[in-house]
């Protein structure tokens, strides 16, 4: 398949790290006509192709309509060993190779050195927007460096919506155990220990503001905590970026939504969610999180904490981020209580 006689796809890219909130945003922006909210297409290869999943629809990969005609697409040029593909993108978007990727691009190289296997990246998204009609495919991948990887292809039109949480949250969200609702056999999902969870919301946080800079017209920030005090002015924010038009979000009241089936290809649980869902902080860290876990995290963070506006007490409730000279579009506000994003 070749994208030379068509446009690029227009992708919205969300970027961060794990636990910020992005599953539920992706299930609300991709309400929008036109949008696709495809899930984590960095992990499609592996938990889609090769260990067949369930779509957000409740299908196994393998047999959602939707993935069989985009990946019969896709498979419609070169014969592909698609699980290895996913097994590369793991090794070449490592953590370890971030120092050269970010050395590369300021030296305005291309940060990610090309791949045959970008080919098949980009005929995924053009095989997604042509099966599905989509206008905007949206990915919750968030992992910079794949980021990178999807603004270097000429197929592809990046939109990015970093969306950050604070760390604390983060770090207790990834202690708890959770199904992943994702197979029959109740697997649960991955958790990983305060310290490392501390660091790689640093890392990745970091990497962001530097790759996608503030002013951007391609660029929104949103800190999780505004969403869920204002989702009609944060989310309306989002939905300009990329040309939608705000009125249409599925908002039924400030803090609800009404959510129809995804079919996204990975992310947290709650993209199985559908029906109303009510927007609420999920705040239970501020009692229920060990003084020293507080501690340590914010010891690790503490340099993000600070861009992004966060309090290295804990014991005050997190301020509202001063006005970043980013319009705030014509969406009207309304104050709603905060709340846990089910
Ligand atoms: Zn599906």
């Amino acid at each position: 398949m070749t994208t030379r006689e068509h446009p690029p796809v227009r992708v919205l890219f969300f970027a961060g790290s794990g636990r910020s909130g992005t599953t539920v945003v992706s299930n609300i922006l991709g309400q929008l006509p036109g949008a696709f909210a495809a899930g984590e297409l960095r992990y499609l290869w592996q938990r889609g192709v090769e260990q067949d999943h369930l779509c957000g629809c409740g299908e196994p990969f393998s047999s959602c309509p939707v993935w069989t005609a985009v990946m019969t697409r896709v498979r419609s040029g070169d014969r592909r060993d698609e699980p290895a593909i996913g097994r590369r993108l793991l090794g070449r978007l490592r953590m370890a190779r971030l120092p050269g990727m970010l050395l590369r691009d300021a030296l305005g190289r291309q940060a990610i050195p090309a791949h045959s296997d970008d080919a098949a990246v980009t005929d995924l998204y053009r095989a997604i927007a042509d099966e599905t009609g989509a206008a905007l495919v949206i990915d919750g991948s968030k992992l910079p460096p794949y980021g990178l990887l999807l603004r270097q292809q000429p197929g592809i039109e990046l939109y990015v919506l970093h969306l950050v949480r604070d760390p604390r949250a983060t770090a207790f969200s990834w202690l708890r155990s959770k199904p992943t609702r994702d197979t029959a056999a109740g697997a649960q999902m991955q958790r990983q220990e305060t310290w490392k969870s501390s660091l790689l919301w640093t890392v990745w946080n970091l990497t962001v503001l530097r790759l996608w800079k503030d002013g951007d017209p391609r660029v929104c920030r949103v800190r999780y905590e505004d969403l869920i005090a204002d989702p009609v002015g944060e989310l309306g924010r989002v939905a300009a970026m990329v040309g939608a038009d705000p009125a249409d979000l599925p908002f039924l009241a400030p803090d609800r939504v009404q959510l129809a089936p995804t079919h996204s290809v990975a992310g947290n649980p709650n993209r199985h969610d559908t029906g109303e869902v009510t927007l609420r902080a999920d705040d239970q860290w501020r009692t229920a999180m060990s003084r020293r876990d507080r501690a340590l995290v914010t010891l690790v963070t503490a340099p993000g904490l600070r861009r992004f506006h966060y309090p290295l007490d804990t014991r005050t409730q997190p301020r509202r981020r001063p006005n970043r000279g980013v319009d705030r579009g014509a969406v009207s506000r309304s104050a709603t209580s905060a709340g846990r994003a089910r």
